[in-house]
């Protein structure tokens, strides 16, 4: 007999930091960038991308006015709760407390833990320091992995082949002084889809993206973008995509106009593939639909 209990569905959500939809132009790295799908979504065209994925044009204002920043962005894709709306503004960086006290109580770990989906969890290694600093001030990512218990990979896993870094390539880790080899984009997408197939849900989280954009620097945006495409294609050819479902998203615009340091007010792309795209497509309008749309298709299957 088969059963879905047989051959469970997973969920990737690939969070990019400071990637939305901009228009083309010279100011957009994205235009006229070889190698660049499927990130390269321009504003008013085609809704659909590499391997039949589904672009939802995503509204991370969330009815607040300002910027749309990270520490509540962050906070609301992973807690389904319009965070901005909840301390009244966009906030900027790490957590404060009141958002770090939804991600305790709200985060996706804690709502699919429980409601029996295991196991899940955060691909992503840590730097050595981290463990030696413990810094005060952390990500929502990190708060969302401490708060729910979960573990933290480390530069041990990165060299077991059980774990990928931020820069996927290794190469900030190698700069860092860690005792690590370079991966190409190919060695990086096996290790990260062998941790998706081992799991119901896994995040991976991507953040150069922003820091180009701040930089306002075409030539290394390039460069990186390119990079990142080359990274979600061989992921994408890795994966079984009848089982796997692929969300990728992004907190807020950055890196798409390079005219600015500040982020952007654009739409930011969330892009989903795998079986159920049309139905999880259906479900996405703001930051805050993501969660609740990975919890439904995990919980009640
Ligand atoms: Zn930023």
């Amino acid at each position: 007999m088969t059963s879905d209990a047989d051959n469970p569905s997973g969920v990737l959500l690939f969070f990019i930091d400071g990637l939305g939809i901009g228009t083309r132009g010279p100011h957009n790295p994205l235009d006229n960038l070889e190698g660049s799908v499927p990130l390269a979504v321009f504003q008013n065209e085609d809704a659909t991308t590499f391997l039949d994925g589904i672009v939802v044009s995503t509204d991370p204002c969330l009815g607040v006015p300002g910027r749309p920043q990270s520490a509540s962005g962050q906070t609301t894709i992973l807690t389904g709760v319009n965070a901005p709306a909840q301390i009244g503004y966009h906030k900027q960086g790490f957590p404060n407390q009141e958002l770090r006290d939804l991600i305790r109580t709200h985060s996706i770990f804690r709502q699919l833990t429980d409601a029996g989906v295991a196991p899940i969890t955060f691909a992503n290694a840590y730097s050595r320091r981290f463990f030696v600093e413990r810094p005060r001030w952390v990500s929502a990512t990190t708060a969302a992995v401490e708060a729910a218990g979960l573990n933290f990979r480390t530069i041990e896993d990165v060299k077991a082949g059980a774990a990928v870094f931020m820069d996927y390539t290794n190469r900030f880790l190698i700069e860092l002084g860690e005792d690590v080899v370079e991966r190409t984009e190919e060695e990086a997408a096996t290790v990260l889809a062998s941790i998706v197939d081992q799991n119901r849900f896994t995040l991976y989280e991507y953040f150069i993206t922003d820091k180009v954009g701040h930089a306002q620097d075409m030539a290394m945006a390039r460069v990186v973008l390119t990079s990142l495409a080359h990274f979600i294609r061989e992921l994408l050819n890795k994966l079984d995509l009848e089982r796997t479902t692929v969300i990728l998203t992004s907190d807020h615009g950055n890196i798409e106009d390079l005219t600015s340091r500040n982020h952007t007010l654009h739409q930011v792309p969330t892009i989903i593939w795998g079986a159920h795209r049309e139905r999880i497509a259906a479900r996405i309008q703001n930051l805050a639909d993501i969660t609740p749309a990975i919890v439904s298709e995990l919980a009640h299957r």
